[in-house]
């Protein structure tokens, strides 16, 4: 025995005749075969950690061990004869009471938590419980409290879910989706912004498809930014837009961490699990204003581009004319010549001064041509490009009300070009199929246009429901000066010269869809990345 103080004397007798009541038999002298001593009993009760009280069944406190004092801060002699509400703190409601004793007065065990209070005054959580104990009839004698003191673990709990409480509506509150995925892409955690993406995506489950996106995009990186928990940022997705639906534009970033596993298999061997928390921000109001500011300096240099051209044109197309009578009077100069008729030196000496002044004129002319725009030859992604000429027409588009079926290749491969030539190309042919479908407006008002590639060139077709191009003036369109539009319109009859030229520039083809016969069938092919190209232009 450890020591024999005066409370463990009192608490010695108390336990005996308690003992005595419930298990005569369970005591013997020691080594007596399934008999422990009475003593070695009750030096285990007193110190064992956790607070015990044997009471009698009204709550009389019979008997306390020594971390009961320690944990309520009363000596035994303070508690010994006194009801166990002596430790109440008086803010448990009264129906954790009535539940209480309605369980331990059928012979239940009753486990709550309780409020209490120290001897210093101090609260304090109990977690208690309380088991009646039963004499050989099966009447309660006794009841057994046993408690300890949870107050730290109690608030620490707290502490950690108001953490938790504080983070989500953090995460909640924030104007970008946030998700965390664990490291079978499944869905963990996320936030409102990732709830509202399910639903305004139509893409099934969002980070499935992001990670698609971002695998597919970031390669064999993907897997080592992952095994070096390296985040990533800026990821930019354009979402085509179906139906009445636009294109949106997303940016995505990410970072991964790594957990300690919590469940029991990790006590010993810790197990650790790796997520990735990603952002998804909606940049489509600022991706579409960029686009509007690039479509203005578009449209700039383009009138720019236009001004030049038309200046090109109207200066050729008049030199064009007045070469015709120039060469007649050439002609006549010669038969004059070759008469050798003194009669006819003055007509002669007229011919040769209008002819001069003819040359004169047209080289003149020949020196006001505008330069083209010097241009730089980069890889040109066609759809890009075409998707630009689509912008720039859109009011025209729109207020025509044509319908256009917008076919891009995903992944189209890239040709080296000029980027303001080839935008000038598809603007020409785009004009002239919005010029065709809307000469007779009761018709079907349709333009088609597609991209798609194969290992040596890219293709493009521009199709248009108009009234088409007759056969025998297919091969004369590419002629200049040549049109099938009324003269005195403001068409000179240059746009496909200047778009063939355009077309050869690149080494490609250009060419009117023979089969096609509900409107016209522009089909145009570029070799991809050809080298040679940045000498032709
Ligand atoms: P009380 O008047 O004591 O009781 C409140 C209600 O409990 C009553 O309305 C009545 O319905 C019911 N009740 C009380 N006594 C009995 C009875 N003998 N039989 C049937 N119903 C009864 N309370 C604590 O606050 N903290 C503790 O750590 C704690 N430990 C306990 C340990 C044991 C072993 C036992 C048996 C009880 C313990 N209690 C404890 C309960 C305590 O005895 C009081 O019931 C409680 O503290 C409420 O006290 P009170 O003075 O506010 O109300």
């Amino acid at each position: 025995m450890k020591k024999t103080s005066l409370r463990f004397l009192q608490a010695h007798t108390n336990m005996a005749s308690i003992i005595d009541d419930l298990a005569p038999n369970v005591f013997g002298e020691e080594h007596e075969a399934g008999k422990i001593p009475y003593s070695l009993f009750v030096e285990t009760v007193e110190q064992v950690p956790i607070a015990i009280s044997i009471t009698d069944k009204k709550a009389k406190i019979l008997y306390v061990n020594e971390e009961f004092c320690r944990v309520t801060g009363y000596q035994a002699e303070d508690v010994l004869g006194k009801n166990e509400s002596l430790l109440s703190d008086k803010s448990t409601p009264r129906n954790v009471y009535y539940d209480l004793w309605h369980t331990i007065s059928k012979k239940q065990v009753w486990r709550g938590k309780l409020c209490n209070r120290h001897k210093s005054g101090q609260r304090y959580l109990a977690d208690l419980t309380i088991a009646p104990m039963l004499n050989e009839q099966g009447n309660i004698t006794h009841y057994i409290g046993m408690h300890r003191d949870i107050t730290q673990s109690y608030e620490s709990e707290k502490q950690l879910i108001n953490q938790k409480l504080l983070i989500e509506s953090v995460i909640n509150s924030s104007p970008i989706a946030m998700v965390v995925i664990d490291n079978q892409d499944k869905v963990i955690l996320d936030n409102h912004m990732y709830k509202a993406l399910v639903s305004d995506l139509d893409k099934g489950e969002p980070a499935d498809y992001f990670l698609h996106l971002l695998r597919a995009e970031l390669g064999d990186l993907w897997s080592e930014l992952q095994r070096n928990e390296q985040g990533f940022d800026n990821r930019e997705f354009r979402i085509e837009g179906k139906g009445q639906r636009r294109d949106r534009w997303y940016s995505c970033a990410g970072n991964w961490f790594v957990e300690n596993e919590v469940n029991v298999d990790a006590f010993f061997e810790s197990n650790s699990k790796q997520y990735l928390i990603l952002t998804i921000t909606d940049i489509t109001r600022q991706r579409r204003q960029m686009e509007e500011l690039h479509i203005q300096t578009l449209k700039t240099i383009m009138s720019e581009d236009e001004r030049v051209r038309s200046i090109r044109e109207t200066l050729l197309g008049a030199m064009h004319q007045i070469q015709m009578p120039m060469n007649q009077i050439r002609a006549a100069e010669q038969i004059l010549r070759h008469k050798r008729d003194d009669q006819n030196t003055g007509l002669l000496q007229i011919l040769l001064q209008i002819q001069q002044s003819g040359e004169e004129a047209i080289a003149t002319m020949q020196k006001c041509i505008p330069e083209v725009l010097q241009t730089t030859v980069i890889p040109v992604n066609l759809n890009q490009i075409l998707h630009e000429v689509l912008l720039l027409n859109h009011q025209r588009i729109w207020s025509k009300g044509i319908e256009v079926h917008w076919q891009p290749l995903s992944q189209l491969p890239t040709m080296l070009g000029s980027e303001n030539r080839l935008r000038t190309l598809f603007k020409q042919l785009i004009d002239n199929a919005i010029e065709a479908v809307s000469v007779n407006s009761t018709n079907e008002q349709r333009l088609k246009i597609t991209t798609s590639a194969d290992a040596d060139l890219i293709y493009v077709c521009i199709e248009d429901s108009g009234p088409g191009i007759p056969v025998e003036k297919r091969s004369k369109v590419f002629e200049p000066f040549y049109t099938t539009r009324p003269i005195g319109g403001h068409q000179t009859g240059m746009g496909l010269v200047m778009a063939k030229e355009i077309v050869n520039q690149h080494q490609g083809y250009i060419d009117i869809d023979p089969d096609f016969d509900q409107g016209c069938r522009f089909k145009i092919s570029f070799p991809q990345n050809r080298q040679e190209i940045r000498r032709l232009l």
